[in-house]
């Protein structure tokens, strides 16, 4: 694995490939289908049954054969979902059927209700001029020993359908992996306080909690260290005893105060990045210890943001088996948009526009976290290009 000096800035791809291939893959557990909603499953799942398992009618209606549908009919049974036909259906015959029943054997066709009247005592006929068949074929979903859900797949409620529909009511899902969070810094007070002048509220440890359990894992949440190497030490420690994953927010730029990366490298955290070229989030740590993986994220909140979107998430993801791939909406840019330093990939929040259109919002730097929450994704200029024009196809990831 490579280790970069201090003062090498990656570019992202670089510094993505380092963590995504540093991702330790954790074990898996059986949890019960109501708990399964969001986990990732761990095994593909096979279904024990064809889908669906008998000719089914897909309306109410009247069950009979195609070539009889300019005849009157005779209704020779009412067969109810659940319960199979007791006869067969023969030349100018019909059951009356309920959708989701199993269609009698002879008939290769439903006709629907509303296209029937009664012509007698038991007695119908066909009013349109054609139907189709509105039966489902047995298997047609899905054959018995058909793979219905692949290992890796973030469990949604379509694949909790899925999962009841064959049985599976103890899927096997990955481990959630452990993460603590700290913030850094001696100006943050927790948000139930009101801050004194030059202090602010830790927002991150309360942003980063909420994307770990949006990404499927288990947050803890540490609270505030202090800029002192024992307070910082004392919880790095601990967070490192305790967890997967260690995400620190702050520290770990360049300042006087800025003692993360240290008092990492002193706990045996091996640094194999500390800055990368995207704005905003250059200064970000990535370091490996034992068994333990530790972040240490720029503090401004939506650099902490985008620096766990882009690098965190997909990692967490990777332990428990699952490739993340962001949902990316491609819209045409309203207003131009330039810059004169292009060393860095730039990213921005953005708010889709009529027409297909996407236009950045107005956004005052990496400290202003409510420009994201009128945003519906992020733009980026890549690195090497100075400006993106109106009219031009951009990629909005979407948050
Ligand atoms: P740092 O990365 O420690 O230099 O912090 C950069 C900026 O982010 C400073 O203005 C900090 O006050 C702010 N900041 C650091 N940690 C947090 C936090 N937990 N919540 C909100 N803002 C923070
Ligand atoms: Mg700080």
């Amino acid at each position: 694995m490579s280790n970069f000096g201090k003062n090498t800035m990656l570019n992202f791809d670089d510094a993505f490939e380092i963590v995504m291939s540093s991702a330790r893959r954790l074990g898996a557990e059986r949890v019960g289908i109501e708990n399964a909603l969001n986990r990732i499953l761990a095994e593909d799942v096979i279904s024990d049954i064809d889908l669906p398992p008998f000719n089914k009618s897909a309306m109410d209606g009247f069950a009979c054969r195609r070539v009889d549908l300019t005849n009157e009919l005779t209704v020779i049974e009412t067969i109810a979902a659940g319960l199979p036909p007791k006869k067969t259906i023969g030349q100018n015959q019909c059951a009356k059927i309920m959708t989701g029943a199993v269609v009698p054997a002879g008939a290769d066709c439903v006709i629907m209700v509303e296209y029937t009247e009664k012509v007698g005592r038991n007695k119908n006929r066909f009013t349109a001029d054609e139907t189709d068949d509105n039966i489902c074929l047995k298997g047609e979903d899905v054959k018995k020993g058909d793979v219905v859900l692949r290992a890796g797949c973030k469990i949604a409620a379509q694949h909790i359908a899925v999962l009841a529909t064959v049985g599976c009511i103890k899927p096997l899902v990955s481990l959630q992996p452990k993460v603590g969070v700290i913030a850094t810094g001696n100006e943050l007070v927790e948000p139930a306080f009101k801050p004194a002048p030059g202090q602010i509220r830790n927002s991150n440890g309360f942003q980063l909690a909420a994307h770990v359990i949006n990404a499927a894992a288990i947050a803890t949440n540490y609270g505030i260290a202090a800029d002192t190497k024992e307070a910082t030490d004392a919880k790095i420690k601990k967070a490192i005893a305790q967890n997967d994953v260690v995400i620190l927010s702050g520290g770990v730029s360049e300042g006087d105060y800025d003692i993360v990366k240290n008092i990492l490298k002193e706990n045996n955290v091996k640094l194999l990045f500390e800055k990368v070229a995207v704005k905003p989030g250059r200064p970000m740590v990535f370091g490996i210890c034992n068994e333990a993986f530790c972040f240490g994220l720029p503090g401004n909140p939506v650099s902490t943001f985008v620096m766990f979107e882009l690098l965190v998430k997909p990692f967490l993801y990777k332990m428990m088996g699952h490739d993340f791939k962001p949902a990316v909406s491609y819209r045409q840019l309203e207003k131009s948009i330039k810059r004169k330093k292009i060393e860095r990939d730039s990213w921005m929040p953005a708010k889709f526009k009529e027409n297909n259109k996407v236009a950045k919002i107005e956004y005052h730097g990496s400290a202003h976290i409510n420009a994201l929450c009128g945003a519906d994704g992020l733009i980026c200029i890549p690195a090497g290009v100075a400006e993106i024009k109106k009219g031009d196809s951009v990629a909005v990831r979407q948050i």
